[in-house]
């Protein structure tokens, strides 16, 4: 395999790696973007975004991404198509594969590679998975107008997609596996003041129903152990994320969830030259603004490593 030598490589492209390329970029040090899997990162399956600041209006989050991506180019970033398979941080410089078979070495590494939805683990849930269950509201909702449904979670994004659904669906069944939700209180008005969503509390997914596509789905109150079929043709699940790190976790010092760690006010991980930004390094705020901020960071840092290292 021959090798192309990179001065400082992003890894992802969502908030935080389109802005610590945007930093990188402006400051000369003529990064290199793999995108990932999901180009643009979960905003991409995003709808309205209204907390960012700049956008008074609030954008969606597709067009959002696209004006990062378009700005981290402007000033010379080289965006690519392309995974990241395998890391090999054991020495200088680093070693990166991409798609399994593009062999890189670089001074510099910025992990932005974000976190991905969690799944319940039901065989029915992965047989079915695109014949009827979906992570992502915003992207399958449609498919469902005028449909009964389903979500399972009570967090905020559990919140956001059963209102997103409720616009399109004839109604919303909303799973709760606690007598009361996680999400803030005002995502949580919106949702008990929907006369389409229904809330079912302390109630779990036995079972979603169907053999081909989804026909319905068996809860049970977790209180007292009672089944109940109830017919569906949707199943969402939005019961949080888990970092995408799994190929860094043997170098990088990590939590049991698998978020990298960082030395405290730094992107710096445990390996010289090793960067982390944005949620894979971050299970609090996980916002698009908190991951740009740390973006932002990581460029910054590894301009200081690289000067300080003479390397640029
Ligand atoms: P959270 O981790 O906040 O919530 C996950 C939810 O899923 C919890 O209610 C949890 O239940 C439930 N859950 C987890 N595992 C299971 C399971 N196996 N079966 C049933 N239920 C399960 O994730 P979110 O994605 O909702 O939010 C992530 C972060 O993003 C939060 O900080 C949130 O505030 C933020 N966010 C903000 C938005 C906004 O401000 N517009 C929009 C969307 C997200 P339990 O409570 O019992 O643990």
């Amino acid at each position: 395999m021959e090798s192309e030598h990179i001065k400082c490589l992003i890894i992802g492209s969502g908030p935080a790696g389109y802005s610590a390329a945007i930093y990188a970029a402006r400051a000369g040090l003529q990064p290199i973007m793999y995108q990932g899997l999901q180009p643009g990162g979960q905003l991409t399956i995003t709808n309205d975004v209204e907390n960012y600041p700049g956008y008074p209006e609030g954008i969606n989050g597709p067009q959002m991404m696209e004006d990062f991506k378009h700005q981290a180019a402007r000033f010379g970033t080289d965006i690519r198509y392309g995974i990241a398979t395998e890391v090999d941080f054991l020495g200088q410089p680093l070693k990166v594969t991409i798609d399994d078979n593009q062999a890189l070495t670089a001074d510099t590494v910025i992990i932005a590679t974000g976190a991905s939805a969690k799944w319940l683990g039901l065989e029915s849930e992965s047989r079915l998975n695109g014949s009827g269950v979906s992570a992502c509201a915003v992207c399958d909702g449609f498919f469902y107008r005028n449909q009964e449904v389903a979500i399972v979670g009570a967090g905020d994004t559990a919140c956001e997609e059963a209102s997103y659904l409720a616009n399109l669906c004839s109604k919303v069944y909303m799973i709760v596996r606690r007598g009361e939700m996680r999400a803030s209180l005002i995502m949580q008005e919106r949702v008990k003041k929907n006369p389409k969503i229904e809330i079912l509390y302390n109630t779990v997914t036995d079972e979603i129903l169907g053999q081909f596509s989804v026909e319905g789905m068996r809860v049970k109150n977790a209180v007292t152990g009672e089944l109940r079929d109830i017919p569906v043709s949707g199943f969402f699940v939005a019961i949080g994320h888990e970092p995408n790190s799994k190929i860094f976790q043997k170098y990088l010092n990590h939590d049991e969830q698998g978020y990298l760690k960082t030395i405290p006010g730094t992107t710096q991980t445990n390996v010289d030259g090793v960067f982390a930004c944005g949620d894979v390094q971050d299970n609090v705020y996980r916002q698009a603004v908190t991951a740009a901020g740390t973006g932002c960071m990581a460029a910054l840092d590894a301009e200081r490593y690289l000067v300080a290292k003479e390397l640029h």
